[in-house]
């Protein structure tokens, strides 16, 4: 791949029966973040959103409500929307499955290609369905005969639909995953992947009586009693939105061209993502993602967030009273690669007061108000010769500062190309973390004082720990743009020009507030 080729980065698109929860969230600024990343190392690309409207979910959603279907998804999509201002996401396109008008000829076109391969038939159907998972489970998918996901019993429904041949493509999806065609991260997931595929694949039932989703939804072609599964018309957003079935050169940019098509999934969606889709595809004949990115769940006080639950945490107010950074920095640092994290606004300010306020902010503070007072605010050049035999004290702390500012940039393209965005921050943390120890070692301030003194070599001294830590702060601050922008703006502003500005302090000290 070179910097050229194209990425298309994509997040699922959630039902929208309710208001968004920080769950939502994490998905977004994991995405958004491989989105600027991959941006800043040169590739176009696309990051996509949306929200998928059509599920049965939010027609029961409003009916116990008593608004019309139309009314409660509108009302939530905008919720949805507006987190991309919240989360300062930079969102290339976003897709609603019931009101673009590049969805449904693209489903109808998608539907239809699975039909020309022959793989798609009518069977009577009875089975045990989580509408929640808008899935049917064998009974012993169950636990102790409730779904998984959801802990409710399923329905059991029984009628005529739609089939679609997921059997015939076992092997070559195997074939995808094993040669990584199709990658799939972390190593646990995509083992998880396998041993579903190898397991046996039955087909999949991909419509539903239109009569039961109250006409909501899209129609099967030239079958109104029926309307497409809602996972086969959300999934279908991936292509839909590049204009599959009506715009192909987009398709083509984005899809069945060069690059990479990025899916980041939560791993209670895994199943839809690495084996449906992919089966779909193959038998539309279109080419396959080349990534699924895999998160695990966040928990509240050690619950999995539901709306049942009651432990729903908003992130657009999480992000209006303390911060888009402090909120952006907890999903990435707190979060590990593998296993499900515990959310609380205590861990998100003890987080953000350790780092960004106590341990960049400060660093920051520091170096500029020093600069300010010895040298006038004019920062000197970063004294290269400093980097072999230092002429500062304490040698050994400032070779691991060099040390890991040399590291940063693989560090972080290694950790991001696999989705381990704690491992990626933590690359940048330790410049930041380095750089403050060099600070107390190489003591300015006594510097200043021997300078002033007249000993000219102190002076030398001085211009080289601040000419170094003034360029690793901008280093810094360039570093932390994928992953708290608006933070990466306020350093470098603080950090610029020949004359830097006065230091003002960059993070509020949080504290936790009423309500
Ligand atoms: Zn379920």
């Amino acid at each position: 791949m070179t910097v050229h080729d194209p990425i298309y980065i994509t997040t699922t698109i959630p039902y929208v029966n309710g208001k968004p929860h920080l769950g939502h969230a994490l998905e977004l600024v994991q995405a958004d973040v491989l989105a600027r990343h991959y941006r800043r190392r040169g590739h176009p690309v696309r990051y996509q959103t949306g929200t998928d409207d059509n599920s049965l979910k939010n027609v029961l959603a409003a009916e116990a409500q008593g608004l019309s279907v139309r009314e409660l998804v509108d009302r939530n999509a905008a919720a949805f929307s507006d987190l991309a201002g919240y989360l300062s996401l930079s969102t290339d396109d976003e897709i609603r499955t019931s009101s673009d008008e590049r969805h449904k000829p693209g489903v109808h076109r998608l539907w239809r290609a699975c039909e020309e391969s022959g793989d798609l038939y009518r069977k009577h159907y009875a089975g045990l369905y989580c509408v929640g998972c808008e899935q049917f489970y064998t009974p012993d998918e169950l636990v102790a005969g409730r779904c998984g996901e959801h802990d409710t019993e399923p329905e059991l429904i029984s009628e005529e639909n739609w089939f679609f041949r997921l059997s015939a493509y076992a092997d070559q999806l195997r074939a995808a995953i094993v040669n990584g065609r199709l990658r799939i991260e972390p190593a646990g997931r995509r083992n998880e992947v396998l041993s579903f595929i190898d397991s046996g694949l039955t087909d999949l039932s991909i419509s539903r009586s239109a009569t039961r989703a109250r006409g909501w939804g899209i129609p099967v072609p030239d079958d109104p009693s029926q309307v497409i599964y809602v996972w086969f018309d959300a999934l279908a957003n991936y292509i839909t939105a590049l204009g599959y079935g009506t715009d192909d050169a987009e398709l083509a940019r984005w899809w069945t061209g060069a690059g990479r098509q990025l899916h980041v999934v939560g791993k209670g969606v895994l199943r839809f993502h690495a084996v449906y889709w992919p089966a779909i595809l193959l038998s539309a004949g279109l080419p396959l993602p080349s990534d699924i990115l895999v998160h695990d769940y966040l928990t509240v006080d050690g619950a999995r967030i539901s709306k049942s639950a009651g432990n729903t945490v908003d992130p657009a107010v999480v992000a209006a009273s303390y911060g888009t950074d402090a909120l952006r920095w907890w999903l990435l640092r707190d979060v590990p690669r593998v296993g499900d994290t515990d959310f609380s606004i205590a861990r998100l300010i003890a987080r953000s007061n350790d780092e960004l306020a106590n341990g960049i902010g400060n660093l920051v503070n520091r170096i500029v108000a020093l600069i300010g007072r010895y040298r006038g605010g004019v920062a000197g050049q970063q004294d290269e010769t400093q980097q072999g035999g230092t002429p500062v004290r304490q040698a050994q702390e400032w070779q691991a500062l060099q040390a890991a500012r040399d590291k940063a940039p693989v560090l972080i393209d290694a950790a991001l190309a696999g989705g381990d965005f704690r491992k990626a921050t933590a690359a940048v943390w330790a410049i930041v973390d380095r750089a403050n120890r060099c600070v107390s070692h190489s003591r300015p301030w006594d510097l200043a004082k021997a300078e002033l003194a007249g000993d000219r070599d102190a002076g030398r001294q001085l211009d080289a720990v601040l000419g170094t830590l003034i360029a690793t702060c901008r280093e810094v601050a360039d570093h932390l743009e994928p992953f708290v922008p608006r933070a990466s703006a306020k350093i470098a502003e603080q950090c610029a020009g020949e004359r830097l500005p006065a230091p003002v302090p960059l993070f509020p000290r949080l504290s936790l507030q009423a309500g």
